[in-house]
């Protein structure tokens, strides 16, 4: 949505509180407006009714809140549940709910596809057609919600949100962190920046301005415990090889007064499963602010790659688990839907000509 009509929606307070003094308000109508959006769910300001009649009308007229129509809702039989939401010319984004017990978890979009390129990964190989704004993220936060309908008591049944469902979040830094502000402030979505994650392929620079501008909880696709490996698994590794992108997560951790980050791995039949690649991986690990996440494969039309058999993954979790190392292995959720990691596609005109190695699996790995 280029609309400048939705930006009030993904405006931190005080950018917010800017734009009320800009209109020779006083800035607690910032206030007053974040607690009907994120509070109450109004996004009419013809209902917030502690605004005077004119500024009601001023702000119907100039800043009317419009949120992504929603084109599809698909529930899994695990309970998950995904929205289709339409972008815009013909685009479509994914958003995901993942309830569990005594937590939900909504995995949001940060872009219209993603332009990283890794070969196991739906949204890679779409291509990439734009970054979403910080409204188009916090629209999806709102929509979510309002569908979910609130627990007991009021309380929202979102009580964590991930960046991981499409894009790469910081290579769309300003908007992610603007709408990671939104989601942490006590006037709007009142998480704890425990709750809010994160997750990078891998953009050093990135992650160092985060831990100065954001804070919140980081995740990294390591997915490979080796260079060479790497470089073909998650293409950005050519730029920023493994090395500088662990010295960036333990500096991360330090500067952001952590206690750790979740290092993924997507465990690839016979590519990056072997007792080997385990001890390698176990040796970047040992003794760092790190627990390891171990997703399974989800395979995807034309991915040409191979799920690791339950058996491999539980001899690779022993072994890391063996050297100390928290393992986990993530269930699979979502599936029966192509709504678990890396499955999500939307509807993506790639704007980009594969600006980062090859694209499909095939190509790497025949
Ligand atoms: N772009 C971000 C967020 C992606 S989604 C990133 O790459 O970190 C969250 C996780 O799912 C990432 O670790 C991603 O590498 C992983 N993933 C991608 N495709 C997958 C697939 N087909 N099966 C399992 N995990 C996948
Ligand atoms: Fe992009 Fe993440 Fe998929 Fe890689 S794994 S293509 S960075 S969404």
């Amino acid at each position: 949505m280029n609309d400048p009509a939705l930006s009030l929606l993904g405006l931190p307070r005080r950018d917010l509180e800017q734009f009320f003094v800009g209109i020779g308000e006083k800035p607690f109508r910032a206030r007053q407006v974040m607690k009907w959006i994120y509070g109450r769910g109004v996004t009419d300001p013809g209902q917030m009714t502690d605004l005077g009649l004119a500024l009601r009308h001023d702000l119907a007229a100039r800043a009317p809140i419009r949120l992504p129509a929603v084109l599809t809702t698909q529930e899994s039989a695990d309970g998950t549940v995904k929205w289709r939401l339409d972008a815009g010319s013909g685009q479509v984004i994914e958003t995901v709910f993942i309830p569990e017990p005594g937590r939900g978890t909504l995995c949001v979009s940060s872009q219209v596809g993603c332009a990283m390129n890794c070969p196991f990964c739906a949204t890679g190989h779409q291509g990439f057609n734009r970054n979403l704004s910080a409204a188009e993220i916090i629209a999806q936060v709102l929509l979510a919600r309002r569908d979910l309908g609130d627990l007991d008591e009021g309380r929202s049944p979102i009580t964590n949100v991930v960046f991981m469902g499409m894009g790469e979040p910081l290579a769309n830094f300003r908007s992610v962190v603007q709408a990671c502000d939104i989601l942490v402030d006590d006037l709007a979505c009142k998480l704890s920046r425990r709750r809010v994650t994160v997750s990078t392929s891998g953009l050093v620079p990135q992650i160092k301005r985060l831990a100065s501008e954001s804070r919140v909880a980081l995740a990294v696709s390591l997915h490979a415990p080796d260079d060479e490996l790497r470089n073909r698994l998650v293409p950005i590794n050519r730029m920023h090889p493994i090395a500088e992108l662990l010295a960036a997560c333990w500096a991360y951790v330090e500067a952001t007064n952590t206690r750790e980050i979740t290092v993924e791995y997507v465990m690839l039949d016979g590519v990056n499963d072997s007792p080997e690649h385990a001890r390698r991986l176990a040796s970047l690990l040992r003794g760092r602010p790190a627990k390891l996440n171990l997703i399974p494969f989800n395979p995807f039309a034309g991915a040409g790659f191979r799920r690791s058999a339950p058996e491999v993954i539980e001899r690779f979790r022993n072994l890391l688990s063996a050297s100390g190392i928290v393992t986990v292995t993530r269930r699979t959720r979502g599936d029966d839907i192509a709504a678990a990691c890396g499955q999500l596609a939307g509807q993506v005109d790639n704007r980009v000509r594969t600006p980062l190695g090859s694209r499909h699996g095939e190509d790497l790995w025949n």
